[in-house]
């Protein structure tokens, strides 16, 4: 059976599953965390946060502190007097940046990325945005988008940051052929394979947003076909939408068979025979299955439980379950898109708990009611978990690390495997 069988032929899963939405305390980063992934990307991109001390010290050390590179990412620190307005903290900003490029003249897109005390204050940073490229254009361009706690969550940094440079994206002429678009950030060795199976497939005019680099930004119009690479890039996808480009219905691209059923909304868009599609996956999806193979010996029947954070959490229940054979028992998420996550939530048992939002002492009762073997969780709730004698998983691990397409399958699984080991480890 093809992997594309194997996503269509079975009942809807979760998909009409109800769902338990919850409004209470969270516990999740705010989206300058993406700042972290985002800067390796986009290789002559800097981001400026406009923030406290606070920002720059969560900044800082999920980054880590580079000693020998030029970073390509800092906080603007507003002090206290700028909150009481006391000081023209455009002004402040405009100093900051001229500074900044002057010393730089390797950047060539400057992200303003706005967070919580920017937003208290009301500093309009798309304001801001607009002044400076104006000043320092065209060497540089100036875009701005919110990180903040209050109105992020972890992963929809990387959202904001990619809606706002789809106005950017140049336009498609009317008379050229179809492209496809891959959306969301992937590590660039991730993007190198899905560009060759992409080749080997005859699927020729292929881009990824982001971009290396942002002279690369590819062009958008009505004959853009995207794929979304990421579960948490529903504004991006609007954008790109309006600019007439149109999603490829499709799981995502974690595992043999996510990866698989990936590239085949691609290959069906353009029309490749199964022979030709099978002849290009055949080899890689082996390996990925071959890779799978003992974490699934290790892995069968162990009960896991996730916790509202990055939002790939449907994504990856669905890979530990089909591929690994987990029992996922709750699997929660900030945000729940259907339309995005279909193809997923058809996979899913329909007894699985589905919970959005989070309201965090409530959902630890019922964590620790249904004692799983492994949790998958924010920092924050990691080091109480553990002391409770229940193994844990980071959920930003996933997404620093390449966990996307076949070469990838076995390191992701082992990403899940890794805490039961240690666990027994310490035990002996
Ligand atoms: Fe904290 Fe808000 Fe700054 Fe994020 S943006 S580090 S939540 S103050």
């Amino acid at each position: 059976m093809t992997a594309q069988a194997a996503f269509a032929q079975t009942s809807k899963g979760c998909t009409d599953a109800p769902v338990l939405k919850e409004r209470g305390q969270r516990e999740v980063f705010c989206g300058l965390t993406g700042i972290v992934w985002l800067h390796r990307k986009i290789q002559d991109a800097f981001f400026l946060v406009v923030g406290s001390r606070t920002c720059a010290h969560l900044i800082q050390s999920a980054a880590g502190v580079m000693i020998f590179a030029e970073p390509r990412f800092a906080t603007a620190i507003m002090e206290e007097r700028d909150l009481a307005g006391l000081a023209d903290a455009n002004d402040e900003l405009d100093r900051i940046v001229g500074q900044l490029l002057e010393r730089r003249p390797d950047i060539k897109l400057l992200f303003l990325v706005g967070s919580c005390p920017s937003e208290v204050i009301k500093l309009d940073l798309s304001r801001s945005a607009e002044r400076l490229s104006a000043r320092h254009s065209p060497a540089v361009r100036v875009l701005n988008y919110s990180g903040s706690g209050i109105e992020t969550t972890f992963t929809q940094g990387e959202d904001a940051c990619l809606a706002s440079l789809v106005p950017e994206l140049p336009l498609e002429s009317a008379d050229s052929e179809k492209s496809l678009l891959v959306v969301g950030a992937l590590a660039d060795v991730v993007e190198d394979q899905f560009r060759r199976l992409f080749d080997s497939l005859g699927i020729g005019r292929v881009a990824f947003l982001p971009p290396r680099r942002s002279s690369e930004l590819p062009a958008v119009g009505p004959q853009t076909r995207y794929l979304l690479a990421q579960p948490f890039l529903g504004d991006t996808a609007r954008a790109l939408e309006e600019r007439g480009a149109k999603r490829l219905d499709a799981p995502f691209p974690l595992g043999a068979e996510g990866t698989t059923a990936w590239l085949r909304a691609a290959a069906d868009a353009w029309g490749i025979d199964a022979d030709r599609f099978e002849a290009v996956v055949e080899a890689p999806r082996t390996r990925a299955r071959k890779a799978l193979e003992p974490h699934r010996f290790r892995l069968a029947n162990k009960r896991i439980f996730f916790f509202p954070d990055s939002q790939l959490e449907i994504p990856l229940a669905r890979f530990v379950a089909s591929e690994l054979g987990m029992n996922p028992l709750e699997v929660g998420t900030p945000y729940l898109h259907r339309e995005h996550l279909g193809s997923e939530l058809a996979q899913l048992r329909s007894d699985i708990v589905l919970s959005e939002g989070q309201d965090v002492e409530k959902q630890l009762d019922r964590c620790r009611a249904s004692s799983p073997d492994l949790v998958v969780c924010g920092l924050g709730l990691a080091n109480p978990l553990e002391a409770e004698g229940i193994a844990t998983k980071w959920s930003i691990e996933l997404l620093f690390t390449p966990i996307q397409g076949y070469e990838q399958a076995g390191d992701l699984a082992e990403l899940f495997a890794r805490p039961l080991v240690r666990r027994t480890k310490l035990e002996v």
